[in-house]
């Protein structure tokens, strides 16, 4: 067996520890002779399960006993309507950053259900930079903020969150959560699609404020109100088992195997650094973001010709680097280094690229 170091952008590498003890427990987990895939999602066994991923998360996120965790459906781009159709509520309105596509779904999809202000944008510069923000231009009276936290695609992400008083902030945190500590009570509500950093995809996990549930505008449906979630223990239906113990699983990897977020903080700025410090100084590749907005997760790269950016994919490929071409919107190269990617690969991927430029540059 050859596994390969895979940047995708999502889904993305599992922590190896975690697909073994899943491989392990696969056929009869703890004795119940049945896999976790198999079993009723009504079953205790499965209760425990699930409340187990939830207790994990909130140790590991410290989050405060006002918010409910919900595990859901539908990725992120579900959360692009869900939020406007729960929180869009009071005054009708609402603040975006638009710092890349993410960003720009979410503006847009809100712009349905109420007005949508675009408070800044960096599209002027291909989103590689996060703008400032100036607070004369956000609203009076939003009903929420919204950012996207990491922007997957461009590799930039808010350092310092916009100060926004009493108006909720709301942040797509899909390309970051988990990779190092947040301050959850800043935020009204953080969403997520759990395939880079929590779980297999077909889980949407969502951290809300209590009283920012139960406002739901008459015509949302019933599977889109936070309430009918929150009311059910995140059970009103059959919820994503399988993903949920994998969740479970890299939570608890986190917790035991690294130590927490503190921890994995300093495993990501070491491997961010590594990959960042090689781009800086090499003739060849350049990283595409301004350096202070930098993400710890996404790096994108090139080297100004699509010709040898191409060559570059396709060997790094034979080398076992996979998935490290650039958004199809954006092209070039990208390296996505989430937590179950160990330093170790992105030391044999800076020394291909040291290599590669050796022939090439
Ligand atoms: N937001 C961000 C920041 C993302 O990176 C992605 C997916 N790559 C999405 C939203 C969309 O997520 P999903 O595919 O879970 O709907």
């Amino acid at each position: 067996m050859k596994r390969v170091y895979n940047f995708s952008a999502g889904p993305s590498m599992m922590p190896e520890p975690v697909l073994k003890r899943a491989a392990a427990e696969m056929l009869d987990y703890q004795g119940s002779g049945q896999s976790v895939m198999e079993m009723s999602h009504r079953s205790k066994i499965f209760e425990g399960i699930i409340s187990s991923a939830e207790s994990l998360l909130r140790e590991v996120m410290n989050i405060p006993d006002n918010y409910k965790v919900l595990f859901l459906q539908g990725g992120a781009s579900s959360q692009f309507a869900m939020v406007p159709l729960n929180l869009m509520t009071k005054n009708k309105k609402a603040d975006f950053v638009l710092t890349g596509q993410w960003a720009t779904k979410a503006y847009k999809e809100a712009a349905r259900y109420g007005t949508a202000n675009v408070v800044a944008s960096s599209k002027d510069k291909t989103f590689s930079y996060i703008p400032d923000l100036d607070p004369q231009t956000f609203s009076k009276y939003a009903d929420y903020f919204h950012i996207c936290l990491n922007n997957t695609i461009y590799g930039t992400k808010f350092h310092t969150l916009p100060e926004t008083g009493d108006v909720p902030l709301v942040a797509d945190v899909s390309s970051c959560i988990l990779s190092e500590p947040i301050d959850v009570s800043k935020f009204g509500l953080l969403y997520a699609g759990a395939q880079k950093n929590m779980a297999p995809a077909g889980l949407t996990v969502v951290i809300i404020r209590e009283d920012l549930i139960g406002h739901a505008m008459e015509v949302t449906p019933t599977m889109f109100n936070y309430q009918t979630h929150a009311d059910n223990n995140s059970m009103f239906n059959t919820p994503p088992c399988y993903s949920i113990y994998m969740c479970m699983l890299v939570l608890d990897w986190l917790k035991n195997t690294i130590g927490g977020l503190e921890e994995m903080k300093k495993i990501n700025e070491k491997k961010a650094g590594i990959l960042y410090n090689f781009l800086d100084n090499s003739k060849l590749f350049k990283g595409t973001v301004v350096p202070k907005d930098r993400s710890l997760m996404n790096i994108p790269f090139v080297t100004g010709s699509e010709e040898l950016d191409a060559k570059f994919v396709k060997e790094a490929e034979e080398h076992g680097f996979v998935n490290i071409k650039g958004h199809r919107s954006v092209g070039g190269m990208r390296a996505s280094i989430y937590n179950a990617m160990p330093v170790e690969g992105v030391e044999k991927l800076v020394d291909f690229m040291a290599a590669f430029e050796k022939k090439n540059g």
